[in-house]
């Protein structure tokens, strides 16, 4: 029986695959489809590893006795009673054998509908046991993780076995929530959509699902709950539906919406090579955000003037020591030679909030409130060090093509000073090595925190150029976390505090002779094209797969007849006027 779930469509397509469900705490373990022969080896591992934590717990019974802590054995007791249980002991055993998951994965299967069999219990104390049967499938994961593969390669395994099933091979992740971290994981491998239970439209989940151009809904809240591994499933990532078992008539009518949609992306690609203009001739620049050299190509394909925003910290993700200067050197070189002559903007390291370091190299450890702690701007100027061996692997790069250097977080002024005078201590460093670099490399600030938006002249003497992160500035402007979708309904792009900020920076900028572009999502959203371009704007980055339809619209657009819209827009703060002037404005 078919039925549908809603949550907030965050990239745009159809999907039609089958569920490969993700567990939270399997994210951190292997889940992969065993091969047919290798299966009694799996549950040969999994025997092994329940022997091993059992032999500890009765080492561990006995150590409590000798020093006389006797009464915390009945603690190890009720572990060695659950592992001892068939619940556990065997019905893994039966996972493995039927299903072909590997053994981890199966544990925790087991573990999950075990602990939702005690969350019905009524009396309190059993209740709580659940805790425990946590703390034992713990252990003998622990015990597994030897000779765990990657999570890369495991999602390789399964995707190589279900191709020689013939099984329908398009997957769809399910999961509870996914970090961009997780996301990197899944550039590699080719996957037809994802769905999380959590997560908001400009998280930086949703975004590397855009510059994946997968289809994607988060905020589904029970979705990992209500759909079964191997589930077929459809997601529509315009609406934010999920269809869980669609019939034959439901699966035919979203293939065809599927083709109609590659049909129009594919007529877009007439107008690659047109020259980007508005109708009345105002040149207007479309540039690529990327999070990886190989996203280059995607760049290139749809007709990027340039990248406006290299997020660097995905290089610094999912491995357990930093790059160092010769590896980031590698990576920046790779991205400006790609784009041959086309300019390239480096964001220095943003790391903290949504995208972690592993728990290794982070900064005394989690922080209290992540999106107002030692990120991006701050985390670098703490670790000069690291700073200074980016800021050299980005001047190194320098000497290949044309590149800009881009500071994220921006708020005070000494901030700027400060990379500016460790940009020259790296340049000098250089010199005295006896490498080549460009000496006038540009140095820009993102505006995305209110304050700098606010007090833009703390920077414009500074920098030689500005770029609006509407992300962040939304976030911090209505004190909404991006990635949170308990308030992303509150996450209004078209609240009039924003609109003022993003108007104001563009004006002042523009006054003071100062180069402004925007590179947060807004920059890619369709609706807001005209809107931004009404304010003054004539530069913008976004995901290489949003390029073609803006520049459609920018194509569209007579700057005389938006102009004035935009300024009665600007003038008013009624919703619904605002609502619908924005209507008329794209109409
Ligand atoms: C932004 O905040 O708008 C931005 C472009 O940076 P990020 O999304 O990486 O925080
Ligand atoms: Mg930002």
């Amino acid at each position: 029986m078919p039925f549908t779930l809603h949550g907030i469509g965050v990239s745009d397509g159809i999907a039609i695959g089958r569920a490969h469900l993700i567990t939270q705490v399997s994210l951190d373990v292997s889940h992969y489809l065993v091969e047919e022969g290798q299966i009694a080896q799996e549950e040969e591992r999994l025997r092994t590893a329940i022997a091993q934590v059992q032999g500890e717990l009765r080492s561990l019974h006995a150590e409590l006795d000798r020093s006389g802590s006797g009464e915390l054995g009945a603690f190890v007791d009720v572990h060695v009673m659950l592992l001892s249980d068939p619940m556990l002991a065997e019905e893994p055993l039966r996972i493995v054998r039927e299903r072909r998951c590997n053994a981890e994965w199966a544990l925790i299967q087991q573990m999950d509908a075990l602990m939702a069999q005690f969350d019905e219990i009524e009396d309190e104390y059993l209740r709580e046991r659940r805790h425990d049967v946590g703390q034992v499938v713990e252990r003998v994961l622990k015990a597994l993780i030897g000779a765990q593969p990657a999570m890369q390669s495991a999602l390789t395994k399964t995707q190589k076995i279900r191709a020689q099933q013939s099984q329908e091979s398009e997957m769809i992740v399910v999961a509870h929530d996914l970090s961009p971290a997780d996301m990197l994981v899944f550039k590699e491998h080719q996957f037809a959509g994802f769905v999380t239970d959590v997560g908001g439209a400009t998280s930086h989940t949703a975004i590397m699902a855009r510059s994946l151009a997968l289809p994607a809904v988060v905020a589904l809240h029970h979705a990992r709950e209500m759909i079964r591994e191997d589930d077929l499933i459809i997601i529509d990532g315009r609406a934010g539906v999920l269809i869980v078992a669609p019939d034959a008539s439901i699966i035919a009518e979203y293939a065809s919406r599927r083709e109609r949609l590659a049909a129009e992306r594919q007529a877009l690609r007439l107008i690659v090579g047109t020259p980007t203009a508005t109708r009345d001739g105002t040149q207007i620049g479309l540039e690529a955000n990327i999070e990886l050299p190989g996203d280059v190509p995607a760049a290139h394909d749809a007709g990027a003037a340039g990248v406006g925003l290299f997020r660097t910290e995905f290089l610094f993700m999912n491995r357990k020591s930093l790059p160092d200067e010769e590896e980031q050197f590698q990576a920046y070189a790779a991205v400006v030679r790609a784009m041959q002559g086309q300019p390239v903007t480096i964001r220095t390291l943003d790391i903290g909030a949504d995208k972690q370091l592993d728990a290794e190299l982070a900064h005394d450890g989690p922080a209290l409130n992540p999106a107002l702690g030692l990120r991006a701007i701050r985390y670098c100027l703490a670790e000069p060090q690291m700073f200074l061996a980016q800021l050299r692997a980005i001047l190194r790069a320098s000497a290949l093509g044309p590149v800009r250097i881009l500071l994220p977080m921006i708020a005070h002024a000494h901030e700027v000073t400060q990379t500016l005078a460790l940009i020259q201590e790296a340049k000098q460093q250089l010199s005295d090595a006896g490498e080549a670099f460009d000496p006038q490399v540009k140095v820009g600030g993102m505006i995305e925190i209110p304050a700098a938006a606010l007090a833009l002249p703390l920077f414009l003497g500074k920098l030689d150029y500005l770029s609006i992160g509407t992300n962040d500035l939304i976030q911090y402007t209505l004190a909404i976390d991006r990635a949170d979708d308990a308030v992303s309904s509150l996450y209004d792009p078209l609240h009039p505090a924003v609109l003022y900020l993003i108007a104001h920076v563009i004006r002042s900028a523009a006054a003071a002779n100062v180069p402004v572009a925007v590179c947060g999502e807004m920059a890619g959203e369709l609706a807001m094209t005209r809107l931004l371009l009404g304010m003054g704007l004539r530069q913008f980055s976004m995901h290489p797969a949003q390029i073609l339809s803006v520049k459609e619209r920018v194509l569209a657009t007579d700057l005389a007849r938006v102009r004035p819209m935009v300024a009665r827009m600007l003038a008013t703060t009624d919703a619904s006027e605002l609502r619908a002037l924005l209507e008329e404005l794209n109409a």
